[in-house]
């Protein structure tokens, strides 16, 4: 069942919610989905500044899963460069990109829009910043917002940030995430960034920081995506057949 079958009052809140504070949105069904479109006001200063032609999908377990964001007044030339993600819609005769916004790295998602949050608090926060930014680039060349580096270098990006780390302490950080994932930790285990230093009295209030902000479930997403993605490199590295 689909989420606006499952909770139709959650449908009537986000279509209110737009006729309030977005009126230039508009929601339809397409396709089985719930689809948002229309003009993306962005201001500077409390000026008006740009506009972009946009549309968002809600997908089936809105809100379980985050709204996907796009561009389709084809104003910005999309690349990961422009913090757009690629995929693919599987033709008959070919497959056609299609480009959504990158918003933020995926755990970023417990901060940026947590759980209990609205649609208009997705548009306020994340969907504000993106194009705010986008229309700053055009003015300037510069990115306001999106620093971080996209996939899984900002995942590692991200917890990198939060245990205070450089994203090459690779190792350094998935230890310190596995601690994340136990209650509590005797006094005498020593830190992973140092093995002079107890674990209690250095990082761990780094990592209980994480623990407060994301659902284990995610911290054990990033882990499996993370050590695969360092072994694969290390393999690369060490030159083992068949791995190029
Ligand atoms: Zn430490």
């Amino acid at each position: 069942m689909v989420w606006w079958e499952d909770d139709p009052a959650l449908l009537d809140s986000l279509v209110s919610g737009l006729a309030k504070e977005f009126l230039d949105l508009s929601v339809k069904k397409q396709g089985g989905k719930v689809v948002v479109f229309g003009d993306w006001h962005v201001y500077m200063d409390k000026e008006y500044a740009t506009s972009y032609t946009i549309k968002i999908d809600l997908p089936d377990d809105y809100p379980i899963s985050m709204p996907v964001v796009y561009e389709t007044g084809n104003r910005i030339k999309k690349s990961v460069d422009t913090h757009f993600i690629r995929s693919e819609i599987r033709g008959n005769y070919s497959a056609i990109p299609i480009y959504s916004a990158c918003l933020f790295a995926p755990p970023e998602r417990w901060e940026r829009w947590p759980p209990g949050s609205n649609f208009n608090d997705f548009l306020k926060g994340p969907v504000n910043d993106f194009f705010l930014s986008q229309a700053y680039y055009e003015l300037t060349g510069k990115w306001l917002f999106g620093e971080r580096p996209h996939g899984i270098e900002g995942i590692f990006d991200y917890y990198a940030e939060k245990l205070n780390l450089k994203t090459e302490q690779v190792s350094i950080i998935l230890k310190c995430l596995q601690y994340a994932l136990i209650r509590d930790v005797k006094s005498h285990v020593k830190c992973p960034c140092d093995k002079s230093k107890r674990l209690i009295s250095c990082h761990w209030r780094l990592i209980k920081g994480i623990v407060d902000i994301l659902p284990r479930e995610q911290i054990i997403i990033d882990i499996k995506r993370m050590s695969e993605n360092y072994l694969r490199k290390q393999r690369i590295l060490s030159g083992e057949p068949g791995m190029l």
